[in-house]
């Protein structure tokens, strides 16, 4: 019966962890922000421009991994960064 119960239990949390699932993958978009108008005055590209990229430049906030997106600090409020991404205001200095 205790047995029984417990695993009733677990099948419930089971489920209910499955249907927050899609509800976590929205928070978690919804939290994604990219500041358009400065990227676009900015000339930001999704692409290196030569051997300039994101990654290499001393104003990128890199993301918790090497294939994560990070941020820049002359681009507040954007959090989708690429790091072979480029823009004019590539910095090494
Ligand atoms: S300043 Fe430009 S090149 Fe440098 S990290 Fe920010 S977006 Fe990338």
């Amino acid at each position: 019966m205790t047995a029984n119960l417990t695993r009733r239990k677990l099948c419930q949390s089971a489920g209910a962890a499955l249907v927050m699932l899609p509800i976590i993958a929205i928070c978690t978009e919804a939290s994604a922000k990219t500041n358009s108008s400065l990227r676009e005055k900015l000339k930001y590209q999704s692409q290196p421009k030569g051997g300039m990229s994101c990654a290499a430049c001393l104003e990128y906030l890199p993301g918790s991994s090497d294939q994560s997106v990070g941020g820049c600090k002359v681009i507040p409020d954007d959090d989708e960064i690429l790091a072979q991404a480029y823009c004019v205001a590539f910095n090494t200095m």
